[in-house]
């Protein structure tokens, strides 16, 4: 019990959490589009996986959509962080609407690579997530059939290729990094010629939450990673909490979704936030707890970002 009857509670904070450079960037584009265009802003799927940044973005005159074919000729539209097949601008520039790219640098990156991998004749494997929307957009920048995906270890050690000596492999930017090192021993043992990437591409944002939550783990009797179902890097991060020995690793989309009971048998309490969620919900978990325990807070920081993107030109121009 802490001095005031209460019962104690510690708390290791991971940093870095929350939002990354990317999502950062994204946000800015809907926000300075309505700011500069007027409400209506159209936006081609959720912008980011997050229900409240969503929300807010509602509130200001943004319109989420599914297809560009619900987005009216004479209004902007917006591209989510995630990227989009090729199909989508070209529909967008035959419409001449006026479009918005917020994908993420680093996805954009991805699609580089696989366009140069295709130009020297290679077949690409992307290791990835069956629907999820940056594989849709990584899979739609070459035709159909250019890129397998690969999503398991089964699915590595069985792709057979008609050529085996012109692969190469690019991957989701938001994967466990110790999965798809995995993934990747066994595609090279099997296809020791694969061309991979430079660097990897898994994001720094993904790779330093998930060092973070590493640094964390083996101390926390429960671990809550706050983020969206939809949101694959929070759920790699509860993943990563999970086997870095966490008693419990759980996701929760903010403090109204806590379960209290698992939270008054924790002593030790690690908490984290994937790339797409932002910092005021993490503070609202805190606060909460604070409201019901004897809280100390301990930051664990285990490197500092310092990452920004440029916003896309048309939004920069006075
Ligand atoms: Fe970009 Fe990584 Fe953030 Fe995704 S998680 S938006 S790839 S920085």
């Amino acid at each position: 019990l802490g001095a005031d009857g209460r019962a104690s509670k510690r708390v290791f904070l991971a940093a870095p959490r929350g939002f990354c450079a990317g999502v950062d960037r994204a946000i800015q584009i809907v926000e300075k589009s309505i700011e500069r265009y007027g409400a209506p802003v159209y936006v081609r799927h959720e912008i980011v996986h997050n229900r409240h940044v969503v929300d807010r973005l509602s509130g200001l005159g943004a319109v989420f959509v599914a297809e560009l074919s619900e987005c009216p000729d004479d209004r902007p539209v917006v591209f989510s962080a995630h990227g989009v097949p090729k199909s989508v601008p070209r529909a967008a520039e035959a419409r001449n609407l006026n479009f918005l790219d917020a994908t993420c640098p680093l996805v954009s990156k991805v699609h580089v690579e696989a366009e140069r991998h295709a130009k020297n004749g290679r077949h690409i494997l992307l290791i990835g997530h069956t629907g999820h929307p940056e594989v849709i957009g990584t899979m739609g920048q070459l035709p159909e059939g250019d890129i397998s995906l690969i999503e398991t270890e089964e699915d590595a050690r069985n792709f057979s290729p008609a050529d085996p000596e012109n692969l190469a492999l690019v991957t989701q930017t938001t994967l466990s990094v110790d999965d798809t090192a995995g993934l990747i021993a066994i595609l090279q043992e099997r296809f020791p010629s694969i061309a991979l990437p430079f660097k990897e591409d898994i994001c720094y944002a993904t790779t330093n939450r998930q060092a973070a939550v590493k640094a964390i783990a083996e101390r926390c009797d429960l671990l809550l990673v706050i983020g969206s179902q939809k949101s694959s890097n929070s759920k790699r991060l509860v993943e990563v909490g999970a086997k870095g020995g966490a008693d419990e690793s759980m996701l929760i989309s903010d403090a109204d979704s806590l379960d209290w009971d698992r939270v008054d048998a924790a002593k030790t309490i690690g908490l984290s936030a994937g790339a797409s969620a932002p910092e005021y919900l993490t503070n609202g978990v805190l606060a909460a707890l604070r409201s019901r325990y004897d809280v100390t807070v301990e930051e664990v920081e285990v490197v500092k970002e310092k990452v920004v993107f440029r916003l896309p030109r048309q939004l920069l121009s006075a």
